[in-house]
């Protein structure tokens, strides 16, 4: 595909992944129409919200590789809008299970970290209450400006002269060997020279269209602001934290998230998606007993934030069947991006840049892809029933 050629493409999902993917793709000359179920940053889906935690802290080389992909790419894309996409706050690790993994990931991957000793957590994270087990302290982490990237995306998408049509539900894509329809919930249609579908929790439903079956489970899940509402900002601007879990309790993840209050979520959905797929289960009201168990933890264990819950809010994420991204080329006009497993947030301006590039024909980082590809489920088409934790694939 020749950039020059205007090749209509047509990018289902206007969230995390496909709208930069969108924007960069229009920028590279193609005519881009994207089409989004609701709105970016609205609470169906699974960007909703005014941050993520970033790190290139994991337990696996080649992800701590792909995360710092990450980093350049959010410096391009805020070079591009011109104001930045994420904010550098550092990030405490801690766990036992997974620090030495996760060590040995960094050093591969040149980036410097600090060991803290399990009474010194406090040292790095004012206020966090020492459980016996050691921490990483990792200068490169922070928050991603969820809705600013978003928001920043559309607005030059737009400019650039990019298609947008917002409230337009896909409700098939039907693909050919040169081209790819794509039907919509009022009946009308339209033909793409190449469809991205990067629907997020509404990828199942749209798949037997294109005669697959993959595990993709969404689920729904909660997070809490907190802080004291008297204050200004209600929380210190304490750096990311992600609290491995111990036995059975799940971990926390949590960030700083200005007026809003220090963000805090518990590793654990509140319930798959009925039906396995977006559809028609839209509720998204906060659960007032998860709502206390986030704020019983804080109180607990994050004690320089005031255990007063300013705000709770629900999303989805998507398990792939292994806990990696479901990335790749299923037809010749269609690329398919999905199954974000909870963390996919971090990669959005990344996305951008990499799914322009299967898009227009590559085949992208094989390392990466032998994660990634769609067709490494084989015949393993049913969701499985746990999913990973932090820190544990
Ligand atoms: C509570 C919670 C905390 C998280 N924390 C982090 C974090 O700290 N760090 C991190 O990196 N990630 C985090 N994530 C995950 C991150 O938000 C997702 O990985 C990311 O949003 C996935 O991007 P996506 O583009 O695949 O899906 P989405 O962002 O959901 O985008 C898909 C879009 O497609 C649209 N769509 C769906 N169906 C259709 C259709 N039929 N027609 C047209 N449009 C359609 C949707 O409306 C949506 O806008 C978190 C998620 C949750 C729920």
């Amino acid at each position: 595909m020749s950039s020059t050629a205007r090749t209509r493409v047509i990018v289902v999902g206007g969230g995390a992944w496909g709208l930069p993917a969108a924007l960069q793709l229009q920028d590279r000359g193609c005519a881009v129409t994207l089409l989004e179920r609701f709105e970016p940053s609205g609470p169906y889906a699974s960007n909703g919200g005014s941050s993520r935690l970033w790190r290139l802290a994991d337990t696996q080389v080649w992800r701590s590789r792909a995360m710092l992909g990450t980093l350049e790419a959010m410096e391009r894309l805020g070079d591009r809008l011109g104001s930045p996409v994420f904010r550098r706050t550092g990030l405490v690790w801690r766990d036992d299970l997974s620090l030495p993994a996760t060590a040995e990931a960094l050093d591969s991957i040149g980036q410097r970290y600090d060991r803290v000793a399990a009474e010194s957590v406090g040292d790095v994270f004012p206020g966090l209450r020492p459980d016996g087990r050691d921490a990483l302290f990792v200068e490169q982490g922070g928050v991603v400006l969820a809705d600013r990237l978003l928001r920043g995306a559309l607005e030059a998408f737009i400019a650039r002269g990019g298609d947008y049509r917002p409230h337009t539900r896909v409700v098939r894509i039907a693909p050919g060997a040169e081209s790819a329809r794509v039907e919509l919930a009022d009946g009308s249609s339209l033909v793409g020279d190449q469809v991205l579908l990067a629907a997020g929790p509404g990828t199942a439903e749209l798949l037997p269209g294109l005669d697959l079956a993959l595990p993709l489970k969404p689920y729904i899940e909660q997070v809490v602001y907190l802080g004291d509402p008297a204050a200004a900002p209600p929380a210190p601007d304490l750096p990311g934290l992600v609290d491995c879990p111990i036995g059975d309790a799940p971990g926390i993840y949590a960030m700083s998230n200005g007026e809003l209050g220090y963000k805090v979520g518990l590793d654990h959905p509140l319930r798959p998606l009925a039906g396995g797929t977006l559809g028609e289960d839209l509720d998204r009201t906060p659960d007032p007993e998860r709502t206390e168990a986030i704020r019983a933890r804080v109180a607990r264990d994050l004690t320089a934030i005031a255990p007063r819950v300013l705000g709770a809010q629900v999303c989805t994420w998507t398990d792939s069947g292994d806990g990696d991204f479901t990335i790749g080329r299923v037809h010749p006009a269609v690329v398919l991006a999905c199954g974000d497993s909870g963390e996919g947030f971090k990669y959005a301006a990344f996305m951008g840049e990499y799914l322009a590039d299967l898009v227009a024909g590559g085949s992208g980082d094989p390392e990466f892809q032998e994660h990634w590809d769609p067709r490494r489920f084989g015949a393993r088409t049913a969701p499985r029933e746990h999913f990973d934790s932090i820190g544990r694939h």
